[in-house]
């Protein structure tokens, strides 16, 4: 179940169906005409709880609204005479094929027991890390294999989840086949513990793997022993770090460790461990089973899909896949639908790659999302987020949440991103408030440079992508702030007056929406502030359909 629906009263909704139709999921009622299936996320998070009935999605579905959809009251064509399959977004138990379509590749391959072919496949295949990196994975196994073949030592694999719920099965298969690749025994899925449903969907789809003897000793009856273990994460974004990632599964505290001890060399217990983040792993399956020429071609430049999360200012905020290589307007013109409110906003930058990623103005809306496309304009693939933000949002405003966000989330081991974060969000904090300077953000600059070049590890490095970014392409907006003491976006109160221009046609609009009531209004008549009582929510500014109310 998607967070979305579980959090909107997805498994409410899907009681009611079972009541209203007298079956369990999986089951067709007597007549034939309905068949309810549990499925995952379908995608459209901001619409949950999502109903799917054949090709027609419904949205926002409340469970006094069952009746009326099974009377055929929410659809077009209201004749239901076909068999319909119902879906209801929430959590079914492993896989709705029963696992049956599943471990076929992964079958091949045992019997085959070639581990460099399938890395060989894996490496002309050029999948990258989906972790955020975009380090090759053909590499990294190659590296696994070559330490365990050297020094007999059992090699580990780790794959750190986010994502399980969507394919559990095709996950495992995939760690299954890098297992065999790296002559791994033992393997991890490390997972927060937020998100129970995915996490009692992946312990199902582990107790049906080793049901069938996928996992566990001598599988299918032959010397390839590989036992999976699942481990809760110990939280936190730096958690996410490959070597913060195996201190915590060591029960140490999840702090990076010194780069030149390769975890691929060395890792879990000093053992060669491949590390792999959930989405790479999910592609390994598919690679083996139609060929390297099949993934090259999808993309452009970089090989694949990615999971993108699309969220902020636009119509269907949600979670889609893409090939490599599309362009970030074709994300929010085609998944997202545009922005929100197209006749008075337009899109003024969007955030991509997480909280690590970079901030890109609206000219830049045709750059491809692939790794080296984002890296070369200062932004990262990352955790795949693009934030699109309207005309509305400020970008000191912005900067200064991302980086508040940031210095909470690092580790405090090394002083760079320890003090730098701390005195970025110190000084942004100030010009967000009318006390800043040019010299601040010269400053603000040498922080971001200091942490990209001596932080200990990617998290520091990366930290420095916002704000060198936000300072290259917004930089009149920064001056702003600091030489004009104005905030034209409306957002820094200190630095930000609302006033009604002679352009007013006294339409009411934002007197009926002002909640301190200061603004003088009569109809027709040209409206005027009290700045005396003005509390600067910037109501009337985002109301205003004649752009008459303005900042100065
Ligand atoms: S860069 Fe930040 S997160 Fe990484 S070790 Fe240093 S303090 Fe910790
Ligand atoms: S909403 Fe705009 S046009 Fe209408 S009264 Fe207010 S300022 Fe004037
Ligand atoms: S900013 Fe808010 S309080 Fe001030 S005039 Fe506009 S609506 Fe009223």
């Amino acid at each position: 179940m998607g967070p979305g629906c579980h959090a909107k009263g997805a498994q409410t909704v899907l009681d009611t169906f079972k009541k209203e139709l007298g079956i369990s999921e999986g089951e067709t009622t007597p007549c034939q005409k309905y068949t309810l299936l549990a499925s995952n996320c379908l995608g459209a998070c901001d619409q949950a709880p999502l109903v799917k009935i054949n090709d027609q999605l419904i949205t926002k579905v409340n469970p006094i609204n069952v009746s009326a959809i099974l009377k055929g009251e929410f659809f077009n064509d209201t004749s239901l005479d076909t068999p319909e399959i119902l879906q209801i977004s929430t959590n079914h138990p492993v896989c709705a094929c029963g696992g049956d379509k599943h471990f076929s590749t992964f079958k091949k391959l045992l019997k085959e027991n070639n581990p460099e072919k399938i890395i060989e496949t894996i490496r002309d295949s050029r999948l990258q890390g989906r972790g955020g990196a975009g380090f090759f994975t053909g590499d990294k196994m190659q590296m696994v294999f070559n330490t365990h073949r050297e020094n007999q030592l059992d090699s580990v694999v780790v794959v750190n989840s986010a994502i399980f719920e969507l394919d559990p099965l095709n996950v495992i298969e995939g760690i299954l086949i890098s297992a065999l690749a790296v002559r791994a025994k033992l393997g991890f899925i490390c997972y927060r513990n937020e998100h129970l449903p995915a996490l009692l969907k992946m312990n199902d789809a582990i107790n049906w793997a080793r049901s069938k003897n996928f996992i566990g000793k001598n599988i299918l009856g032959s010397n390839f022993s590989f036992d999976l273990k699942v481990r809760h994460g110990a939280g936190g974004f730096i958690v996410g770090e490959s070597s913060a990632l195996v201190q915590t599964l060591m029960g140490k505290v999840g702090e990076p460790q010194a780069k030149y001890i390769k975890l691929a060399q060395s890792g879990y217990k000093k053992r060669p461990t491949f590390i792999s983040n959930i989405e790479t792993i999910a592609n390994i399956p598919q690679i083996m089973e139609k060929g390297v020429d099949w993934f090259r071609k999808i993309g452009h430049h970089s090989k694949g899909t990615k999971l993108l999360s699309l969220s902020g200012d636009v119509k269907n905020p949600g979670f889609v896949e893409a090939p490599l290589g599309t362009t970030i307007n074709e994300i929010i013109q085609n998944v997202g639908g545009g922005i929100t409110s197209p006749k008075k906003r337009t899109i003024k930058f969007v955030q991509v790659g997480g909280p690590t990623g970079g901030y890109l103005p609206s000219n830049m809306l045709e750059l491809k999302i692939d790794y080296d496309s984002l890296k070369e304009v200062g932004a990262i693939m990352g955790s795949g987020l693009i934030s699109v933000k309207n005309d509305r949002k400020c970008l000191v405003d912005s900067l200064l949440y991302q980086i508040t966000y940031l210095a909470g989330e690092s580790c405090g081991k090394c002083t760079p991103c320890r003090e730098g974060l701390y005195m970025a969000k110190r000084i942004l904090h100030n010009i967000s408030r009318g006390k800043g300077s040019k010299n601040d953000l010269a400053l603000l600059s040498d922080i971001a440079q200091t942490l990209r070049e001596t932080s200990f590890c990617q998290f520091g490095k990366t930290a420095s992508n916002p704000i060198l970014s936000a300072l290259r392409y917004f930089e009149q907006e920064f001056f702003e702030h600091v030489d004009g003491k104005i905030c034209r976006s409306g957002v820094c109160k200190e630095l930000t007056q609302f006033h009604i221009n002679d352009q007013c046609t006294g339409c009411t609009l934002c007197a009926k929406v002002c909640p301190t009531g200061c603004i003088t209004s009569r109809k027709k008549e040209l409206h005027i502030i009290d700045q005396q009582k003005c509390i600067k929510c910037g109501a009337c500014f985002e109301v205003c359909n004649f752009k008459s109310v303005e900042v100065r």
